[in-house]
C-alpha cells in the first residue's frame, strides 16, 4: 500500500514503512506549525524508534477548521447512512487486510505480545467499524402521539450529528481505544478531532491513511500527535469543538470535564478502575486460578478494567493464593515479538516507576509478597509478576489503580461482607464472579456497583455490548448503541395536523 504518497518519514524500520511521521489534518500530511517533533520510544529497550510530528495549539485551530468545515459543509454529515455504512465497512476491510502489519506496529509501540495484538487489539478493532458500519444508516427517532386539548399535532425526534468531536485516548488499547471512540462517531455522521497517546502514536497515523484509501472525505478524520497538557488541552479548550470525548486517568477526565463545563459540551469519560473478582468457594480452584490470573495479567495489567482486587472465600483462600502465586511465577516475561511471551514491558519509565513505588508501599503497609515484586531485567521497563496475599481494603495497594502486573488477594467470609468490601472503592468500571452458585451468581451479579460483571469469564469485549463506568470510573458508555447517544443530539420537530378528521 503505498498510502504515505512518497512521503519519507526518516525511518529505516521496514514495519514502519507506511506511517507517515507528520499530523493529518484536512486530508493532508503536514508539519507541526511549530516545527517541533517528539519521539516514540521502544518499550523493550526505551529507545528511539520514530519521530512524530508534535501538534500544539496552532495545529489544533487548523485541524478543527479543517472538521468544522467537513461538518458544516459536508459531505460526511449530509450523506445517506448507507453511504457511510459502506465506507466504514470499506475500512474494516482495510484493517483485515492489513492486519499482520497493524499488529507488529501495535506490538512494537505498546509492547503488547505480538500473538494478543493478532488475536485481540487488530481484530476486536475491524470489527468495530463494522458492528458500526451497520449502524450507520439505522440512526433514527420515534414519532410520538401529542394528546392536549388546544390543537392537533404529532411530534418525532431527529437523531443528529453533535457536529465536530474532540477525542483523547490512551496509550494501552492504541488502535482499539481509537476504534471505540471513531467508529460510532463517524457512523452517526461527525467529523473528529483526534490525539492518540504520546507514546503510542503509530497505529493512529496509520489508521488515517487507511482512512483515505477507504474514502473518508477530507476533513473528517484529523489525527494530532501531541502531548496532554498542551494538544489536549487545546481540544479540550476548542470552542468550535462540540463534544469532548475521553479515555484515561481519573486525574485528566476531571480536567478535561471542568473544560466541558466552561464551554457547556457533552463529555463522555472513561477512566481508572479498581475492579473486584470475587472467587466463591464453589469453584473448581485450578480453574478460577487461571481465570482470575488472567482477569489482572492480561496486557500486563494495563487495563483499565483489569480485575485487580482478587476476593477469595476463606474455605479456598490458601490453596488459591499458593497456586496464584504459582501461576504468576510461570508468566512468561520477555520480547513481545517472541511466541512463547505472556508479558511484554510496561508503556514507559513512569509507568514502571509507578508500578514499583505501589509494590514497595505494598510491602510496608503489610501485604504479604508471594513474587515478583521487582523490575524484569535491567533494560527497558519490564517488570516481574506480582501477587500479594493478606491484602486488606486500608491498604494502598487495594484502593489506587496499579495499571501494573500486581495481583492483590483479599479473603472473605460472607456473601454480605463481600459485596460491602467490593463496593468501597472510589472506582466502579468492571467486576468479575467465579462460581457455581446460581444464587451467589444473582446476589452478587446485582450488588455490585460496576458497569459490567463478568461471570465465570473476564475481559470480553463485544463490541455490541456498552461499557463505561459507575462512580470515578466515568460518565457515558462506549461500545453497543449506548454509544450513539454520545455522539447524536436530539431534535424533537412538532407539527401541527390540520384537516384531520378528529
Ligand atoms: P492520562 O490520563 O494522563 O493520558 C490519557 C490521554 O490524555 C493521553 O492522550 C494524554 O496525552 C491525554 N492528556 C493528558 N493530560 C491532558 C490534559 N491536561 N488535557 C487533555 N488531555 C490530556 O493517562 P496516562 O498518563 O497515560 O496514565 C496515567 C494513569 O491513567 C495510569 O497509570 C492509569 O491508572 C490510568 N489510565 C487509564 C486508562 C483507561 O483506559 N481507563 C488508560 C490509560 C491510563
Amino acid at each position: 500500500h503505498p498510502v504515505v504518497k512518497g512521503v519519507a518519514n526518516g525511518s529505516s524500520n521496514p514495519l514502519l514503512a507506511n506511517v507517515p511521521n507528520k499530523l493529518f489534518i484536512g486530508g493532508q500530511w503536514v508539519d507541526a506549525e511549530s516545527g517541533k517533533t517528539f519521539p516514540v520510544l521502544d518499550p523493550r529497550t526505551g529507545e528511539e524508534v520514530f519521530r512524530v510530528a508534535e501538534a500544539d495549539k496552532a495545529d489544533v485551530d487548523k485541524a478543527v477548521a479543517a472538521a468544522r468545515k467537513a461538518f458544516d459543509e459536508g459531505p460526511w454529515p449530509r450523506m445517506s447512512g448507507k453511504t457511510r455504512d459502506k465506507i466504514l465497512v470499506k475500512l474494516a476491510e482495510l484493517i483485515e487486510a492489513n492486519a499482520e502489519e497493524l499488529a507488529k506496529i501495535e506490538s512494537l509501540d505498546n509492547g503488547k505480545p505480538l500473538a494478543m495484538s493478532k488475536i485481540a487489539d487488530i481484530p476486536l478493532s475491524a470489527d468495530h467499524f463494522r458492528y458500526y458500519a451497520g449502524w450507520a444508516d439505522k440512526i433514527h427517532g420515534k414519532t410520538i402521539p401529542c394528546d392536549n386539548m388546544l390543537g392537533k399535532w404529532f411530534a418525532y425526534t431527529l437523531h443528529e450529528p453533535i457536529g465536530v468531536v474532540g477525542q483523547i485516548i490512551p496509550w494501552n488499547f492504541p488502535l482499539l481505544m481509537l476504534a471505540w471512540k471513531v467508529a460510532p462517531a463517524l457512523a452517526a455522521g461527525n467529523t473528529i478531532v483526534l490525539k492518540p497517546a504520546e507514546q503510542t502514536p503509530l497505529n493512529a497515523l496509520r489508521f488515517a491513511t487507511l482512512c483515505e484509501e477507504a474514502g473518508i472525505p477530507a476533513g473528517t478524520v484529523n489525527v494530532l500527535p501531541g502531548y496532554g497538557p498542551t494538544a489536549g488541552a487545546a481540544i479540550c479548550r476548542h470552542p468550535q469543538v462540540d463534544k469532548l470525548a475521553f479515555t484515561g486517568s481519573t486525574e485528566v477526565g476531571r480536567i478535561v470535564m471542568r473544560e466541558a463545563a466552561e464551554r457547556i459540551v457533552p463529555v463522555s469519560l472513561e477512566l481508572g478502575g479498581k475492579s473486584p473478582l470475587i472467587v466463591d468457594k464453589s469453584v473448581d480452584v485450578d480453574k478460577a486460578v487461571e481465570q482470575a490470573h488472567f482477569a489482572c495479567f492480561f496486557n500486563h495489567g494495563q487495563c483499565c478494567a483489569a480485575g485487580t482486587r482478587t476476593y477469595v472465600h476463606a474455605d479456598i483462600y490458601d490453596e488459591f493464593v499458593q497456586k496464584a502465586a504459582a501461576r504468576a511465577q510461570r508468566r512468561v516475561v520477555g520480547d513481545p515479538f517472541e511466541e512463547a511471551t505472556e508479558q511484554g514491558p510496561q508503556i514507559d519509565q513512569d509507568q514502571l516507576d509507578k508500578i514499583l513505588n505501589l509494590m514497595s508501599i505494598g510491602e510496608r503497609e503489610g501485604a504479604r509478597l508471594m513474587c515478583g515484586g521487582k523490575r524484569h531485567g535491567e533494560k527497558g521497563y519490564f517488570i516481574q509478576p506480582t501477587v500479594f496475599a493478606d491484602v486488606t481494603e486500608d491498604m494502598t495497594i487495594a484502593r489506587e489503580e496499579i495499571f501494573g502486573p500486581v495481583q492483590s488477594i483479599l479473603k472473605f467470609h460472607t456473601t454480605e461482607e463481600v459485596i460491602k468490601r467490593a463496593n468501597q472503592n472510589e472506582y466502579g468500571l468492571a467486576s468479575g464472579i467465579l462460581s457455581n452458585d446460581v444464587n451467589f451468581i444473582n446476589t452478587v451479579s446485582r450488588s455490585l456497583k460496576a458497569g459490567t460483571v463478568w461471570v465465570n469469564t473476564y475481559n470480553v469485549y463485544e463490541s455490541g455490548v456498552p461499557f463505561g463506568g459507575y462512580k470515578s470510573s466515568g460518565i457515558g458508555r462506549d461500545k453497543g448503541e449506548y454509544a450513539l447517544e454520545a455522539y447524536t443530539q436530539v431534535k424533537a420537530v412538532y407539527q401541527a395536523l390540520e384537516g384531520e378528521p378528529d
